[in-house]
């Protein structure tokens, strides 16, 4: 029975089981909600306020879902291997992973602290082969999989001052397009989104640190830095950045694999 169009374009994870890293706040949140209202029972993970974690749980959960917080620091392997291992014990399988906590550090190179290099290679780049090695084989056995790899317009072009975030989402279009190979046949896809500036915590923070680093005002910041790539002059919405995380795990994105998508209001376009 071939798909109408509607079907092939709409994501219905009922049933499946959704781990999406740094989901406590930002985009991460945002598609945990995108794929809960989409039926998939989800794992939340990341930093912040006890209280405020658990509600942000319950509020997954009143959408008819099962909800999981699972505390798991990126920069630790052994913690990682535990937030998938335990997502399949709990929910019964992990079916979409999206690779999405990352953190940033705004300074030159010969101001750059070796330890904020550190952080950011091991939370932006090395901690999504550590859930994808724990994830692919999971995804194998059962015969599906959708990776979704939350990388950056940072990804396919420099900005001066970000040396490390740079080289870690660089790093992450890579190893998205070798483990695309490696599951081409098992129904897996993997697949990267390179969004431009998305108003978040992450960004808020960054302003005032371009700011310092630059010398100019917080205003001249947002207009003559972080807008000024964005052709539309407008920041990119956390909701549009789950719409398209939701897309790629639709019938409609099944032969996209090893590929990115920009949401950058065409930022790379130029
Ligand atoms: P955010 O600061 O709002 O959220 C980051 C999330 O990662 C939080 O839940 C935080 O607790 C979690 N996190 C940080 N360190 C962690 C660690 N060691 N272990 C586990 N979780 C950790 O940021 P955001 O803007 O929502 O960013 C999410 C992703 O989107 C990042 O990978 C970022 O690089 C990417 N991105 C953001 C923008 C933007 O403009 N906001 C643009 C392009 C890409």
């Amino acid at each position: 029975m071939p798909h109408s169009p509607t079907s092939l374009s709409t994501s219905n994870l009922k049933g499946k089981t959704a781990v999406i890293t740094g989901s406590t706040s930002g985009i991460g949140l945002g598609i945990a909600t995108a794929m809960a209202e989409a039926g998939a029972n989800i794992v939340i993970n990341g930093f912040g306020d006890k209280d405020a974690i658990e509600k942000e749980r319950k509020n997954l959960e009143s959408k008819g879902i099962k909800c999981l917080y699972h505390s798991a620091d990126m920069t630790k392997p052994d913690q990682i291997e535990d937030l998938i291992k335990t997502a399949n014990k709990e929910m019964g399988s992990v079916d979409v992973l999206v690779n999405n906590a990352g953190i940033q550090y705004v300074a030159p190179v010969e101001e750059f602290p070796p330890e904020k290099w550190d952080a950011i290679i091991a939370i932006n780049m090395s901690a999504s082969f550590h859930t994808i090695r724990h994830a692919v084989p999971l995804m194998k056995k059962q015969g599906w999989g959708r990776i979704v790899q939350i990388a950056s317009a940072h990804g396919l072009v420099a900005s001066p001052y970000k040396s490390a975030y740079v080289t870690a989402k660089h790093g992450i279009l890579g190893l998205t397009k070798t483990i695309a190979l490696e599951t081409a046949e098992d129904n897996i896809t993997i697949n990267a989104i390179c969004p431009g500036y998305v108003k978040t915590p992450l960004v808020e923070g960054q302003i005032a640190d371009t700011a310092k680093a630059r010398g100019i005002t917080e205003e001249e910041v947002v207009n003559d830095v972080l807008l000024k790539a964005q052709w539309t002059k407008k920041f990119v919405t956390i909701e549009q950045v789950a719409g398209l995380a939701l897309f790629l795990c639709s019938p409609a994105a099944e032969n996209i694999t090893g590929t990115h998508l920009s949401v950058d209001g065409g930022w790379t376009a130029a």
